[in-house]
């Protein structure tokens, strides 16, 4: 069985909610890849702890404690993936699951020393934003995914979905990364499949792939 920890479903919720600030149980189980029973077990645990508003059939609510728990998990999580990144060197698609384990045992004040050390970046090497000491939220350009990019259109790769070290290496691997133009050539109708250019080159990429890409939008 998956060990997930706490902080890992407080995030996961933060990540998640929705406009209204709930998320269902289901979402989570899908994120997290574990049941729906063990997504309720802990569940209850968070809301017993004061760190979620929970009611069987309802949605899920972070209370303020839970918010700032997860912000502040959220901003180790994404400072320690840019110190990987940038210090370290290693690939984007590395970054996360080593994050995974350093965010949790790292003190608050490691952390602020990193994030001085490495000039208070603003986003992660995935284009997430990283929240400040103060818990404010850098906020992300206007964006689209590429699926949604019509014939004859392009634009700059302004963030990338991180969850998947597979999907992340096969784009390095079409010259996919931020800030790097792409252009639509042509899509396809029937299965939403696109041809687009990366540094010249000509791509047949799929729905799948262009969903978890993003796009500023001039
Ligand atoms: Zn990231």
């Amino acid at each position: 069985m998956k060990n997930i920890s706490k902080e890992d479903y407080l995030s996961v919720i933060f990540k998640n909610q929705n406009s209204n600030g709930e998320i269902k149980s289901n979402i989570i189980a899908g994120k997290l890849s574990v049941s729906n029973a063990a997504v309720t077990d802990m569940l209850k645990k968070l809301s017993k702890d004061g760190y979620i508003i929970y009611e069987r059939y309802k949605g899920i609510k972070l209370t303020v404690d839970g918010e700032n728990y997860a912000r502040n998990m959220v901003r180790r999580h994404r400072i320690w993936e840019v110190f990987l990144n940038q210090i370290v060197g290693m690939p984007w698609e590395k970054v996360h699951e080593e994050a995974n384990k350093l965010e949790h045992s790292s003190s608050d004040d490691l952390i602020n020393r990193l994030e001085t050390m490495l000039d208070y970046p603003e986003y992660d090497p995935h284009g997430d934003p990283i929240p400040t000491k103060e818990g404010k939220i850098p906020k992300l350009k206007k964006h689209r995914p590429l699926s949604e990019l019509k014939e004859g259109e392009s634009g700059k790769v302004i963030r990338v979905n991180d969850f998947d070290e597979k999907f992340l290496g096969y784009i390095s691997e079409l010259g996919i990364k931020l800030q790097e133009k792409i252009s639509v050539k042509q899509k396809r109708a029937f299965d939403k499949s696109m041809e687009v250019v990366v540094k010249g080159k000509l791509w047949n990429i799929s729905n799948k792939l262009a969903q978890n890409v993003f796009i500023e939008v001039k």
